[in-house]
């Protein structure tokens, strides 16, 4: 790690800190050493070992540790700490040439908008301009910035890749001469990060097709097309590209599948036909996916699971499994209150809950030492819990649980104790801290917590988050050991920025016979919709609902909490 990126991470920690509402004080010693160390003359790093950091004018001992840290790990503990309880959009937002921490603050505060696309909503409907020292042209300004945004990374998270399809797939929807309009690619496989959108558009053959790509070509915000007959790549003037395959409704079958297997698994399907004397492109048009793959000798295989992890043999010899969907869900959890870092009343998460269907929520806020998530000390959870039995009694059609996301403090604790925790109907536990610490001491940490029969879910398991932060180190394979031998459910966190576990993992933890718990982690009701993300990222690691803990009703879902105590 050279200076510059030092002082790209300490500006990064004073930025969070003033987006945190922290000491301006504080904020400017950050900005200060930053300043002192990208100027700093000689070697960092021995500086750093020595005391000549400490040293330097601008610098102080708490900031020398830090860069230290720095230097020897890569990582920053006290970042990774603040990172944990900004909501990631407004991090996103940082990223927005031109808008900066105090607008980011003020769109924040003003408007409740946590993520990029209900900025780019705000955006456009005029809630931004009407900001105070906003106005027309820096809500312009802003538009531009996520297209500029979007444009300079190409890869994204799922669901801002799904918003973008969706626009586009509607768009598209409404031309003459489209019949039909599907989303493919890797936003149909649910991946957890995108780099190419995929549409695929049916038209009526005969010249329908050359008539539909010129249509295109001039279709509404539409900068440029590339490409002709077969495919073609469309820009946008938000920024957007999006590929738009093109199929008569005989070839739409063969043509879905390409536009959405990875090319894993469309090789697969390549030498499958082969074998078979044939290619895939030889055979008969067929209209839909379920004929392509009978063709081949294979029951159609979900789009989630072609990857080229098995899934041809399986779908070969009959024992593909069925797949959890996202109505065999039963209870919502993983909720975060207006009583820790969360912006919804107790009620308010029933009445959500209730609407989407749910017949349970789990409310787990943060406990007493994660300071900077508001965590809840002792006589507030007496306080929640009397409000929560109060909305019981109220609110009918949806039962509200008593939980908590407890921290696994690093000595692998579970913060509270027993007398606390064992009023909870049930534990999360999760790492919040100290995410720096050698894989050995992570795992030691991670599984002397799993000993504790409060326990009964790990939380987001790796801690990474997507395009921000790193898994930390942790041997995965004796956790999820543990997890099977002693009946606790391994979280797979919906919220988007984290989907944690990995698919990858999910399928091993399948393996072990691991319970799977799907987390929202929602923090606003906005967070709903994480419900079905996560049912995504189960699918893509195989599970059947009966493999998900949240399939289960109330009760058989408290079972497991209760059998782990029962245990200790
Ligand atoms: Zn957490
Ligand atoms: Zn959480």
């Amino acid at each position: 790690m050279d200076k510059q990126a030092v002082r790209h991470t300490l500006e990064q920690l004073a930025a969070f800190l003033e987006l945190k509402g922290e000491s301006p004080v504080r904020i400017r010693a950050f900005r200060n050493a930053a300043r002192a160390i990208a100027g700093y003359p000689a070697d960092l790093a021995q500086a750093a070992d020595s005391d000549a950091l400490r040293r330097l004018k601008g610098v102080g001992p708490a900031t020398a540790d830090l860069v230290r840290e720095l230097l020897h790990t890569g990582r920053c503990s006290a970042l990774d700490e603040l990172r944990e309880h900004i909501p990631p959009g407004l991090v996103e937002m940082l990223r927005i040439p031109g808008l900066g921490v105090a607008k980011v603050r003020q769109v924040h505060e003003g408007l409740g908008i946590e993520s990029l696309a209900d900025l780019e909503a705000a955006a456009a409907d005029g809630r931004l301009a009407a900001l105070s020292h906003f106005g027309a042209k820096t809500a312009e300004n802003v538009r531009k910035g996520i297209a500029y945004l979007r444009q300079s990374s190409d890869l994204r998270l799922f669901h801002h890749a799904l918003d973008e399809t969706e626009a586009v797939r509607r768009a598209l929807e409404a031309l003459e001469g489209v019949l039909r309009v599907e989303v493919a690619g890797a936003v149909r496989r649910r991946c957890e990060l995108i780099r190419e959108l995929a549409l695929v558009a049916v038209h009526g053959g005969n010249g329908a097709g050359a008539a539909l790509v010129q249509r295109l070509g001039v279709a509404s915000g539409v900068t440029e097309i590339a490409g002709k007959t077969g495919a073609v790549t469309l820009r946008f003037t938000s920024g957007t590209v999006v590929d738009v395959f093109l199929a008569t409704e005989a070839e739409f079958g063969l043509c879905w599948i390409r536009a959405t297997g990875s090319p894993a698994h469309l090789e697969q399907l390549e030498a499958r036909a082969r074998t078979a004397g044939g290619s895939l492109d030889a055979g008969p048009a067929l209209s839909d996916e379920e004929g392509v793959y009978r063709s081949l000798g294979l029951a159609w295989i979900p789009p989630e699971l072609r990857e080229d992890e098995g899934e041809l043999q399986a779908a070969a010899d009959g024992s593909l499994p069925r797949l959890i969907e996202r109505r065999d869900l039963r209870g919502f959890l993983h909720c975060h209150s207006n009583y820790s870092d969360g912006t919804v009343t107790i009620a308010e998460w029933a009445a959500a809950c209730r609407a989407e269907g749910y017949e349970w929520v789990g409310i787990t806020d943060h406990s007493e030492s994660a300071a900077y998530g508001g965590g809840l000390r002792a006589e507030d959870v007496v306080r929640q819990h009397a409000e929560i039995d109060a909305v019981n009694r109220d609110a009918g059609g949806i039962r509200v649980l008593k939980g908590v996301e407890a921290d696994i403090l690093a000595d692998g604790t579970l913060d509270y104790g027993a007398e606390v925790l064992d009023r909870f109907e049930f534990v999360i536990g999760s790492i919040h801290s100290r995410f720096g610490m050698s894989e050995a001491e992570m795992t030691r940490r991670v599984l002397t917590a799993m000993d504790d029969p409060h326990l009964a879910i790990l939380g987001h398991p790796t801690g990474r988050l997507l395009l921000q932060r790193e898994p930390y180190a942790i041997d995965l394979e004796k956790v999820l050991a543990k997890a099977a031998l002693r009946g606790i459910a391994v979280e797979v966190n919906a919220d988007p920025h984290r989907l944690d576990l990995d698919w990858r993992a999910v399928r091993r933890a399948r393996e072990l016979g691991v319970t799977v718990s799907i987390g929202a982690d929602a923090h606003s009701t906005g967070g709903i919709t994480n419900g079905a993300v996560g049912v995504g990222i189960a699918r893509k690691g195989w599970l059947e609902a009966s493999q998900v803990l949240n399939t289960r009703d109330a009760d058989a879902f408290l079972a497991l909490a209760r059998r782990r105590r029962r245990a200790g």
